[in-house]
């Protein structure tokens, strides 16, 4: 026996079904704020993920799956989404087209972790990236995408978290105090933050650790070293949120853990998840098209856990609607009846409705039972007595009430009643 890889789900239903759900919505909600979808590879040249989302994080330092095809190009699964479409919004001159331009994606990524609840080795993500524009206008209807999506979800008690990272003008000044401030209390540091205060010091307020913690909460605030440009960019975005009503916290500690961020970063948390409680995150990245592609194009985004999604839904016991039925069972009595209710079947299916037959050769009965499993509006019995009279008795499962009806003209009758 071959079971799947480790990390790795099976999607079942009628759990898929809720999948289903889930991403109908989202299409519904990208559409109605008007983001068309992209489809990038599911793998891409290793260095685009190095440069892209930076040597000094964990997705890049351990978390790849990274493998040689049989030409020795070096290829890696994609571990998030908005390296490659920033790849193929500068790859297709898409910044060529009036600006701005709204995607979304949905889709597996693949990560290198240790599994547990919420945290999978393929795992997908919906998201959206928005490219060509400074307006943090944006950002607030990027976060109001992602908090929308949430409200008709029925989603509540749900935390946004807000802040701004600075820029290449206030950063380095910035990480420099930090740095600074983190050496002094060195000794109070787990040893990845030890390593990161030379390597990425922003990751360190990232950190869970306990003693990190502490260390954490009396450092210096990045809010507190913004140049004028970000701190206006941070108010706009705080008042177009309270125009539309979506309340937020600032949390000056809230980095994310990718290198390309710039100005404005979020995470919206669900408590009741426990130790891996952000549902999506995001940010702006105006550095990274420059990066990858020596263009100076800006852009923001949210990247969403669907595993996370599902078990907050299920953790708030919201139900989700999943409609399981048929509209007709065809029961057959003996080989005759079966061919030509095979027939049947097709011409139902034709006019868009939803037939079935027993292919296991059950019993009345049985195929009875089967009708009930599927939820079957309508059932008929059709044997060589209703051949031979061309008529069949169509029974109403929801009311008990039974009509007889033209075996010739059946498919117009049933459509007609559905
Ligand atoms: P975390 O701190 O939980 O590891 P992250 O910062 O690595 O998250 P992002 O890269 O921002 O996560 O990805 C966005 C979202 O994707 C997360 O908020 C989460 O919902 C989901 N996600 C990330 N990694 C995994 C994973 N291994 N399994 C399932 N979902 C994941
Ligand atoms: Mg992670």
């Amino acid at each position: 026996m071959i079971n799947a890889p480790r990390g790795t789900n099976d999607i079942l239903p009628p759990e898929s079904a809720k999948w289903n759900y889930i991403e109908s919505k989202a299409k519904y909600i990208f559409d109605l704020y008007n983001y068309d979808e992209i489809r990038t590879p599911i793998f891409e040249y290793t260095e685009l993920f190095q440069r892209g989302i930076g040597e000094a994080t964990d997705i890049v330092e351990k978390e790849m799956y990274t493998f040689e095809d049989k030409s020795g190009r070096s290829l890696t699964l994609r571990p998030e989404g908005t390296a490659s479409v920033v790849r193929s919004f500068l790859e297709n001159k898409i910044y060529g087209q009036a600006q701005p331009t709204k995607y979304f994606y949905i889709g597996p990524m693949f990560r290198y972790e240790r599994p547990q609840a919420g945290r999978y080795r393929q795992f997908y993500q919906l998201g959206v990236e928005v490219f060509g524009t400074q307006d943090p206008m944006v950002d607030a209807e990027v976060i109001a995408v992602g908090m929308r999506y949430m409200d008709i979800l029925g989603l509540k008690d749900l935390q946004l978290y807000i802040n701004s990272i600075g820029c290449p003008e206030c950063r380095p000044q910035y990480l420099e105090n930090l740095t600074e401030y983190l050496k002094e209390n060195k000794e109070d540091l787990c040893n990845d933050c030890k390593n990161r205060i030379d390597k990425n010091p922003l990751r360190v307020l990232d950190c869970k650790n306990k003693s990190c913690q502490t260390v954490i909460k009396n450092a210096p605030k990045i809010t507190e070293h913004l140049c004028e440009e970000c701190e206006t960019h941070f108010n706009s975005l705080q008042k177009n949120l309270k125009s539309i009503n979506i309340e937020y916290k600032i949390d000056p500690t809230l980095v994310r853990g990718l290198d390309y961020y710039t100005k404005t970063a979020f995470e919206v948390k669900y408590e009741g998840l426990g130790a891996q409680d952000t549902i999506f995150g995001g940010g702006r990245y105006d550095k990274l098209a420059d990066e990858i592609g020596s263009k100076d194009i800006p852009g923001i985004g949210f990247a969403l856990g669907i595993e996370r999604l599902l078990l907050t839904l299920d953790k708030q016991e919201i139900e989700i609607p999943i409609d399981k039925s048929i509209d007709i069972y065809l029961t057959t009595i003996g080989k005759k009846a079966k061919i030509s209710c095979f027939e049947l079947l097709e011409e139902f299916r034709k006019k868009g409705i939803k037939a079935e037959i027993d292919y296991q050769d059950r019993s009345v009965g049985g195929q009875m039972k089967s009708a009930d499993r599927m939820n079957a509006t309508y059932t008929v019995i059709i044997g060589e007595n209703e051949l031979e009279s061309g008529k069949a008795t169509v029974r109403n499962m929801k009311n008990g009430e039974e009509q007889e009806i033209k075996l010739e003209s059946i498919v117009e009758s049933i459509e007609k009643m559905i």
